[in-house]
């Protein structure tokens, strides 16, 4: 668990330090035992020590005296509780992400990558207030089919099996919002046809395998 802890520490300054989210925005998690291992509320990344990380069991119980939970834990509970291949989440409020969720929509097929995220687009979780049970329902929704979404008014959320690999899909969320808000400057970009969009999923489950 030492480890986890650990793990979890390196990829919060990593949020900071790779710019994908500032201070003390955004949090991460990690499955661990019948629950999971939390970024806490309110504290700089920088100054993260390994008894900081907070345990939630699924059932959204945790010890106050141990350190209180990201405020926003709700939907790290509710995202393990319903997709049982997420081991471990990024949630980031990353500028590019962050931009186009103003806007309240998703990201089209503008480019192949979108099929990162495990479908033919990304989508936008509709707005609710930061911490809410109502928001965790919405964010489910927006990830039926995906391990990625935006987050109306509010940022991106990527989930994987390991930490480093949804850390990962998480800068590719941000690589392709700014890459999806430039193509604006040329005018509406031209969208990628659904059949064409099903040939690079099914050709990206196959890479997986091999
Ligand atoms: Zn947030």
């Amino acid at each position: 668990m030492k480890n986890l802890r650990s793990e979890i520490i390196k990829y919060s300054k990593m949020l900071n330090s790779k710019k994908l989210s500032a201070l003390r925005s955004g949090n991460i998690s990690s499955r661990y035992k019948d629950g999971f291992l939390i970024t806490p509320s309110g504290k700089k990344y920088s100054s993260l020590k390994n008894r900081d990380i907070v345990f939630v069991s699924l059932n959204g119980y945790f010890d106050k005296k141990k350190g209180i939970p990201s405020s926003e834990w709700k939907f790290h509970q509710d995202i393990y509780r319903n997709k049982k291949e997420a081991k471990a989440i990024v949630h980031a409020h990353s500028t590019c992400a962050t931009a186009v969720s103003t806007h309240k929509r998703g990201i089209p097929p503008f480019h192949y990558m979108v099929a990162m995220a495990g479908g033919h687009d990304i989508k936008c979780a509709k707005y609710a207030t930061f911490g809410t049970r109502e928001l965790s329902k919405n964010i489910l929704k927006a990830l039926k089919g995906r391990k990625a979404c935006l987050i109306s008014n509010h940022g991106q959320i990527a989930f994987e099996e390991n930490l480093p690999k949804a850390f990962e899909l998480a800068e590719e969320v941000e690589n392709i919002s700014l890459q999806y808000i430039t193509s604006f400057k040329l005018g509406k970009p031209k969208i990628l046809s659904v059949n064409e969009m099903k040939k690079v999923l099914s050709k990206a489950k196959n890479y997986k395998k091999g």
